[in-house]
C-alpha cells in the first residue's frame, strides 16, 4: 500500500495509542494517515490488545452502573467497602473499578463511593454509626489500633463522616450548659 510509508517512523506512537487510547481505528488512521484497513492490519500485526470503551456504553442501560448508583443512595455508602460493592453486584472488581470511575466523571454518583478498600474499616464504621461506643472500643472489637485517626484522616480526605454517636450526649450536655448560663 502506497501509504504505508507514512507510517513509518511514527509506528511507536501508534503502538501507544492503540494500547492506551480507544479511539477507533479510523480516528487513528486520520491522524496517522493511513486507511482504517492500515490501522488494523498493523494493529493485528503487531498482536496489540486494544483497551476496553467504558465511555462509549450508556450508564442509564448499563446494569451495573444502575446497581452501583442504587448502593449510594444507601445512607453512609462511601463507608461499603468495594469488597462488598463487587459481591453486591455480582461484577468483576476491575469491571466495577471501571464503572464507578465512569459514573464519578459523570457526576452521577458521590465523589468517596467505593474508594474505601477495608472491610475492617467498613464493620468500624458500621458499628460507629449505629452504636453509642467510645471510638477506641469500637477500634479494639474490629481490631484497628488507631480508628480515631483513621477518622481524622478520612474527613481530611473528604469522607462525610458524622460525630460519634457517644459524644452526642456530651454534645447535648454542653448545649444545656451554654442554655443554663444564657438565662442567668
Ligand atoms: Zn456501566
Amino acid at each position: 500500500m502506497a501509504r504505508r510509508g507514512i507510517l513509518r517512523g511514527k509506528e511507536d506512537n501508534l503502538v501507544k495509542d492503540l494500547k492506551e487510547t480507544t479511539l477507533s481505528f479510523k480516528k487513528l488512521g486520520k491522524k496517522y494517515g493511513v486507511s482504517r484497513q492500515a490501522v488494523h492490519d498493523f494493529s493485528k500485526r503487531q498482536g496489540i490488545k486494544r483497551p476496553e470503551k467504558p465511555k462509549g456504553h450508556q450508564t442509564g442501560e448499563c446494569r451495573l452502573c444502575q446497581r452501583l448508583i442504587q448502593i449510594n443512595k444507601k445512607p453512609h455508602s462511601e463507608f461499603i467497602s468495594i469488597h462488598t460493592i463487587v459481591e453486591e453486584t455480582g461484577g468483576s472488581r476491575v469491571k466495577c473499578l471501571s464503572h464507578l470511575r465512569t459514573l464519578r466523571d459523570k457526576g452521577l454518583i458521590s465523589e468517596m463511593f467505593g474508594r474505601l478498600h477495608s472491610k475492617r474499616l467498613e464493620k468500624a464504621y458500621a458499628i460507629y454509626f449505629k452504636k453509642r461506643l467510645r471510638i477506641h472500643t469500637i477500634g479494639r472489637k474490629v481490631g484497628l489500633k488507631n480508628f480515631h485517626a483513621i477518622i481524622r484522616q478520612h474527613r481530611g480526605l473528604g469522607y462525610d463522616v458524622p460525630p460519634s454517636l457517644y459524644g452526642y450526649d456530651g454534645q447535648k450536655k454542653g448545649r444545656v450548659r451554654r442554655e443554663i448560663q444564657r438565662r442567668k
